[in-house]
């Protein structure tokens, strides 16, 4: 029978949404599955083909995108640290707007909500935390769990120039702002399956709220409306 336990959780760059989903995953035995990892391996492959990412040629785009999901070479590439690189966050958002990959994406998606994999230990998952930008509106509506979570576009900047700084790649305050600000924007205002918070979903805002409150806060959602035994 098709899993049920769907937790879809979305919200622009930075909020926190990854931190949250491995804390919920390891404590409830779900499968997480970070959606912006596959938009980012597919531009990453795109770069590394050497293609001309300021003139996105549509059709070279969809047949790798194919490829790759078919192949499954998607989560090599998704795997790789290079997907998080100042080079492939610039031309993201030109990847994850075009509604053949999205159309690709969502097929893939749905499919691991309904049919999670085994955890890393061989435990079969209790369930799926799925986390992005069109989640709770697009491809889990009928998820019984919405979060969006947010932080101030300041705070998203500060913890992303951390993480640069930490992967050794040089990057200043302003930058790594701007770049935040410019890829909302992106992702806010495309046409096909914009980044939006659900009517049903509830706002965590991570500017106010440590990882440690976050995810009690979730928690007590999700043990309230979901009944999961844990081992
Ligand atoms: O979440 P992350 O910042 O890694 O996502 C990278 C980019 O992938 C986003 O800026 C957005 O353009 C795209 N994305 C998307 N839909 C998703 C997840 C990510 O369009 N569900």
């Amino acid at each position: 029978m098709a899993n049920k336990n769907i937790i879809a959780i979305d919200g622009p760059a930075g909020a926190g949404k990854g931190t949250l989903t491995k804390r919920l995953c390891d404590y409830y035995g779900f499968a997480g599955l970070d959606t912006g990892s596959l938009y980012r391996a597919i531009t990453l492959c795109m770069i590394e083909k050497k293609h001309d990412m300021d003139n996105i040629n549509l059709e070279f785009a969809i047949n790798l995108t194919r490829e790759l999901s078919d192949t499954h070479k998607i989560l090599d590439y998704a795997r790789n640290p290079q997907i998080r690189s100042q080079l492939t966050n610039k031309y993201v958002a030109s990847v994850a707007k075009i509604p053949e990959i999205r159309a690709i994406m969502r097929e893939y998606q749905i499919s691991f909500g309904e049919n999670p994999p085994a955890l890393e230990d061989g435990r079969p998952a209790k369930g799926a935390i799925i986390e992005g930008r069109d989640i709770g509106t697009v491809i889990c509506p009928n998820a019984p769990i919405k979060f969006f979570i947010t932080a101030s576009p300041e705070t998203r900047a500060s913890r992303r120039l951390k993480q640069y700084l930490d992967q050794g790649e040089s990057a200043s305050y302003q930058e790594v702002l701007a770049s935040i600000i410019a890829r909302d924007e992106a992702d806010r205002t495309r046409a096909t399956s914009p980044m939006k918070q659900a009517d049903d979903a509830i706002l965590i805002d991570t500017s106010l709220n440590n990882k440690e409150e976050t995810f009690q806060f979730a928690k007590r959602i999700i043990d309230e409306k979901l009944k999961i035994t844990l081992v």
